[in-house]
């Protein structure tokens, strides 16, 4: 059998308590999801304010589709940049505040185009520990050199700022961590940019549409902005739909533009979702009441959960980690959650670091108080 090693590499996955499987959804994602046949209450998805399945998204989706077709047909330097797309890039540049904003098909593709464009061989990535994958990616398909510094270390940050070389400097985090929900010092790390001519690439992937003044994001609540900074964003969070976003100057969108290679090697969207964004952009900014919702389901988590002999991690988002720390053992949570209804998954190394499995709790503002009563309950029954 030509799979043999690939199987043997596969059990040992398995033995490990590491092996992944995929669940089947059978409808739209929401709170109350049904896989197989059974029905869950789930705290899995990153939908944060409850717009996947809108049915204004849903409309515009039809409405796009009806007016602009299945599909692009050609990459976006080709023939396949509709208008659709470019109005949704002016609306994505100045909801963020930026001269220009660039669309990509994913998160992953534009972290990997983002970076890969700016910086190469001779200039320097830094880069926090607990990055997210497409990052750490990103940084090493760049060739640059790469420097990677301990969780939100900003003195070993500006150690290894003080040592680089001379080339083009870029700093990469996520805004808000994904697997962790706390934030990055955002004001400090424009400040090491300032002091060593450095650019700063951040991640919002779980900040846009939930954090600061009418969802603009994770520097709107810190309430910074910087030709230096580049921002990235999703748009298949809490967005509600699919795709990501780089705001940024002129010559930076200019340069994406001309050498990001996922971004110029692969067929545009379908117009339709860039149709469907173009709505969704107005929900997230007038979606106060939506982000008031879960700011009161975050804090009733927190209090519910806080005489639990297992701790949540310190996180003021809507991604509430609960560490667990074994493999076996987070599995084991997982599961016996899941037998009483409810879905929250178990994230493993090496997603996180060894040692730290832990379940991630999402909250969405589609959750209702009792969806979150119910957790709260079902997890003190299970700590018995
Ligand atoms: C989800 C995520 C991405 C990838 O975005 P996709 O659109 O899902 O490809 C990038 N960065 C972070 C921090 C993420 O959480």
């Amino acid at each position: 059998m030509p799979y043999t090693e690939l199987q043997r590499e596969l059990d040992e996955r398995a033995a490990l308590g590491l092996m992944r499987r995929r669940q089947v959804l059978q409808g739209p994602q929401a709170p109350h999801i049904v896989i197989g046949e059974k029905p869950y209450l789930a705290f899995c998805s990153n939908d944060y304010l409850g717009l996947a399945n809108h049915p204004q998204l849903v409309a515009a989706l039809q409405q796009g589709a009806a007016q602009y077709g299945a599909g692009a047909g050609a990459a976006h330097l080709v023939s396949g940049h509709s208008v659709a797309h470019h109005q949704l890039e002016q609306a994505l540049a100045a909801f963020a505040g930026k001269p220009a904003a660039l669309l990509f098909s994913t998160g992953y593709m534009a972290n990997l185009g983002t970076v890969q464009a700016l910086v190469g061989k001779g200039d320097t990535v830094f880069a926090d520990k607990l990055n997210h994958a497409s990052l750490n990616d990103a940084m090493l398909l760049s060739r640059a050199t790469v420097k990677r510094y301990r969780h939100n270390d900003m003195a070993q940050l500006a150690q290894l700022l003080e040592q680089a070389g001379s080339g083009r400097k870029l700093i990469v985090t996520d805004a808000v961590f994904s697997m962790d929900g706390d934030l990055a010092p955002l004001p400090e790390l424009l400040a090491l940019c300032e002091r060593h001519d450095a650019w700063l690439l951040a991640d919002d992937a779980h900040g846009f549409g939930v954090l600061g003044e009418r969802g603009r994001g994770s520097l709107a609540h810190f309430g910074i902005t910087s030709p230096r900074i580049i921002y990235m964003a999703t748009l298949g969070k809490a967005a509600g739909v699919s795709g990501a976003f780089v705001a940024a100057e002129q010559a930076v969108i200019d340069t994406l533009i001309n050498h990001a290679r996922s971004y110029v090697y692969t067929t545009a969207t379908p117009p339709a979702l860039a149709n469907a964004l173009l709505e969704s952009l107005k929900l997230v900014e007038q979606g106060d009441a939506l982000r008031e919702h879960l700011r009161k389901l975050i804090a009733q988590l927190r209090n519910g959960l806080a005489d639990l002999p297992r701790k949540l991690m310190p996180s003021a988002t809507a991604i509430q980690p609960l560490l667990v720390g074994d493999n076996h053992a987070a599995l084991a949570l997982s599961e016996a959650l899941r037998k009483r209804g409810i879905w929250v998954a178990a994230i493993r190394p090496p997603t996180v670091p060894q040692g730290t499995a832990r379940l991630r709790i999402t909250l969405s503002a589609a959750h209702s108080v009792d969806d979150v009563a119910r957790l709260i309950e079902v997890l003190h029954e299970l700590a018995q």
